[in-house]
C-alpha cells in the first residue's frame, strides 16, 4: 500500500496578483522569510511589490519548512516561472535582509536583475562594532546620497573620524546606497519594510494552521485590491495622492532656486545651498540625481518646470499616474467557496501535515525575536488601583474587600468575623474605629443580627459624615 504524501513546501501567486505586478508596478520586489508560530513551524517567504501611491502589494508567498538555498531555490524558480520573467531580464531589482544563500541564488537564476541590501540590516551590524551618534548620522547619510560624489564626501568624514569603521563599511558592496541603486526602478526605499508590513499584516494569523495562513492571506488581498481600486477611482488629479503630496513639499523647496536657461530643455539650476545643478527636461536628468533614481521631480527640476509654465504631474514617471493605478488594481481575486464544497479528489490522495516538531526548552510567547539594538518590546501590566478604604483610612482594599466590615447574618469564627478581628488590630492607631471594632467583636459572641445592624449603621453614618466634611472642605 502507498503511504499517503507529507507536506514539503508551497507556492502561491494569485493570477490578480501577477498581472497587477508586471502591468501596473515598477520592477522592484521585496524578499523576506516570516516564521510561523502554528503546530508545525515552517517558513512563509514572501515576494512584495510597492504600487503607484507607496502602499505594500503582495505578489507571491509560500510556505517551507525552514530558510536554506535549497527553499530560496524552489521559491524563486516558481516565482519567475509565475511572472514570466526571462533569464535576462535587466530591469527588475530585489531587496532584501542579505541572507545567506539569497543573494547566490538570485545570482543564479537571474543573473542580470539587480540587487539591493536592507540599509537597516547593515546599520544594526555595524552598530554593533561601532556604536556612535555621529556615526550613525554620516551612515545614513550615505546610504541616501544619490551621488557618488555625496557617499565619497561622506564616507570620508567617517574615515576622519574612525578608520575601522570606514573600511568595515567600504569592505560591503555598496548596494546599501542610493548612488549605485538601479535606476530603473524608480524608487527612494533603502529599508525592506515592505516586507515587515507585509509580515506584521500576517502576524494576526501566524499561529493558525498552514493552510489557515494561505487561505487568510488570500481573504485580505482580495478585500484591499478591491477597497483600492475604488479609492483611487473617486480622487481627482493626474497622479496617486502621495505623489501629488510630495510634488506639494518640492514645490515650496523649489522657490528658493534660481533657474538659468540655456536652450529650450536645458538649465542651470541653482539651489538654496548655493549649489549649481544641470537639468534636462527632455532627457529627464539633474545632477542631483534624485529625479532619475526616484522617478519624482527634485526641487531643481521643478523650478525649471515652474520656469516653462508647464504641469509637473507631466513629468513624474507613469508609475506614478491614477491611470497606471487604477491598471494596478483592474484584476479581481475571485471568492471561493468552503473547501466542504470543493471537488479536490486528487490521484495523491490526503497530503499529510509535517512532522510535528517539539523544540528544546520552553515553548516562545510568539514575539518576534528582536534585533541587536532595536527597542524591546513594552511588556504592558494590568494597572490595578488600590483603593483606599473610607473607615481604615488604609491602602490594601478593593471593591470586592471594601465591605468586608460587614457582620449582616455571621457568627463567631465566619470570614466576617476573622476580618473584622484583623481590621481591629491593623486600625490600633485609631482609638475610635478600634472601640467600633471592640463592639463589633464583643456582639458576635451574642450572634445577635441587632447588633450587627447598629454597628453597620453606625460605621455607615461616619463615612456619610467624613464624605459630608471633605466636600464641605473642597467648597
Ligand atoms: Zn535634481
Amino acid at each position: 500500500m502507498q503511504a499517503s504524501p507529507i507536506f514539503k513546501r508551497l507556492f502561491v501567486c494569485l493570477y490578480a496578483c501577477k498581472e497587477d505586478f508586471v502591468n501596473g508596478c515598477r520592477p522592484f520586489l521585496g524578499i523576506d522569510g516570516y516564521h510561523l508560530k502554528g503546530q508545525y513551524g515552517g517558513v512563509l517567504l514572501s515576494a512584495v511589490s510597492i504600487d503607484g501611491n507607496n502602499e505594500v502589494l503582495p505578489i507571491a508567498h509560500g510556505v517551507v519548512e525552514i530558510k536554506n538555498k535549497a527553499s530560496w531555490r524552489f521559491f524563486l524558480e516558481c516565482l519567475y516561472e509565475a511572472l514570466g520573467i526571462a533569464g535576462d531580464n535587466t530591469s527588475l531589482t530585489f531587496i532584501s535582509d542579505g541572507q545567506k544563500g539569497l543573494t547566490n541564488v538570485i545570482h543564479d537564476i537571474l543573473p542580470n536583475a539587480h540587487i539591493q541590501n536592507c540599509s537597516r540590516h547593515i546599520y544594526m551590524n555595524f552598530k554593533g562594532k561601532y556604536n556612535s551618534l555621529l556615526l550613525k548620522k554620516y551612515f545614513w547619510e550615505a546610504s541616501t546620497a544619490p551621488t557618488m560624489h555625496l557617499f565619497q564626501s561622506v564616507m570620508n568624514s567617517i574615515k576622519e573620524i574612525n578608520i575601522k569603521a570606514y573600511e568595515w563599511l567600504m569592505k560591503l558592496p555598496a548596494l546599501w546606497s542610493r548612488h549605485a541603486f538601479h535606476i530603473g526602478c524608480k524608487n527612494d526605499a533603502i529599508t525592506n519594510n515592505m516586507t515587515e508590513s507585509f509580515n506584521s499584516w500576517v502576524g494576526d494569523f501566524h499561529s493558525k494552521p498552514i493552510l489557515s495562513v494561505i487561505d487568510n492571506i488570500r481573504i485580505k488581498i482580495m478585500d484591499k485590491f478591491n477597497k483600492r481600486y475604488y479609492q483611487i477611482r473617486s480622487l481627482n488629479g493626474i497622479v496617486t495622492p502621495v505623489v501629488k503630496k510630495k510634488i506639494a513639499e518640492v514645490y515650496e523647496l523649489s522657490r528658493k532656486c534660481k533657474v538659468y536657461l540655456c536652450n529650450a530643455d536645458e538649465f542651470e539650476v541653482v539651489d538654496s545651498f548655493h549649489i549649481r545643478h544641470v537639468v534636462n527636461l527632455r532627457l529627464r536628468t539633474c545632477g542631483c540625481k534624485d529625479w532619475e533614481l526616484s522617478g519624482i521631480p527634485c526641487k531643481n527640476v521643478v523650478a525649471a518646470i515652474a520656469h516653462k509654465r508647464e504641469k509637473i504631474e507631466d513629468y513624474c514617471a507613469t508609475y506614478f499616474t491614477k491611470e497606471k493605478y487604477m491598471k494596478t488594481y483592474e484584476h479581481i481575486i475571485f471568492p471561493i467557496p468552503d473547501v466542504s464544497e470543493l471537488d479536490i479528489g486528487s490521484d495523491l490522495g490526503v497530503v499529510q501535515p509535517p512532522l510535528l516538531k517539539t523544540g528544546v526548552g520552553r515553548p516562545s510567547k510568539g514575539e518576534r525575536k528582536r534585533e541587536p539594538g532595536e527597542a524591546p518590546l513594552a511588556h504592558f501590566r494590568k494597572k490595578t488601583r488600590s483603593l483606599r478604604s473610607e473607615i481604615y483610612k488604609r491602602l490594601g482594599h478593593n471593591k470586592r474587600t471594601f465591605g468586608r466590615g460587614s457582620l449582616e447574618g455571621k457568627k463567631k469564627g465566619s470570614s466576617s468575623h476573622r476580618s473584622v478581628r484583623k481590621e481591629r488590630r491593623r486600625d490600633d492607631d485609631d482609638p475610635d474605629d478600634a472601640r467600633l471594632s471592640q463592639i463589633v467583636t464583643r456582639s458576635q459572641t451574642s450572634t445577635t443580627t441587632d447588633v450587627g445592624d447598629s454597628v453597620q449603621a453606625r460605621l455607615k453614618r461616619k463615612m456619610t459624615d467624613k464624605w459630608e466634611k471633605r466636600k464641605a472642605r473642597k467648597k
